[in-house]
């Protein structure tokens, strides 16, 4: 289930203390239904979605369970990934677990989770492509740089450093 934000209307909202006047829109709950007014800056933060705290919990039932930290916001960097909180309070990197939860299944020993515009920050699933260790390699190889003595250059050894991270998925 993909979430949106149903926006239906919209009306100026009272002037603000800075005297701008804030927007308004007319959202409809992804779970209920029900029709109710959001101002602008919140929506803009994303939120509208749901009605009720009671409704977003219902949307996070229907949630793969590896999702429901990950919606909650249990998510911390660590070595520049992003990594969620699981049920048993241990953490995974989130590209596996969002790759995962589209194929509905664990990965494989041999695949490996590539983050197709090099940002391992972007774990958006169209960023995240499926692949398996050997290939996984040859998407990298092209990144480095020998110089005229054979050696890797200093900035192809920085994605080697990176490369051995993503290694081990
Ligand atoms: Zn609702
Ligand atoms: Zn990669």
């Amino acid at each position: 289930m993909t979430l949106q934000i149903i926006i239906l209307d919209e009306k100026p909202g009272q002037p603000s203390k800075k005297g701008v006047e804030s927007r308004s829109y007319l959202v409809k709950c992804n779970i209920c239904g029900k029709e109710f007014w959001k101002p602008k800056s919140a929506v803009l933060w994303g939120m509208g979605k749901f009605c009720s705290k009671k409704c977003q919990s219902e949307y996070q039932k229907s949630l793969p369970k590896e999702l429901h930290h990950h919606w909650k916001g249990g998510r911390v960097k660590m070595n520049g990934y992003w990594y969620i909180r699981l049920d048993n309070n241990k953490y995974r990197r989130e590209h596996i677990v969002v790759m995962e939860t589209k194929l509905g299944r664990r990965l494989l020993r041999d695949e490996v989770v590539h983050h197709i515009d090099g940002d391992i920050e972007n774990n958006n699933i169209s960023n995240l492509q499926l692949t398996n260790k050997s290939s996984h390699g040859k998407i990298h190889y092209k990144e480095f740089k020998i110089d005229k003595l054979g050696r890797l250059t200093k900035k192809s050894r920085r994605y080697q450093n990176g490369q051995n991270r993503l290694r081990n998925n």
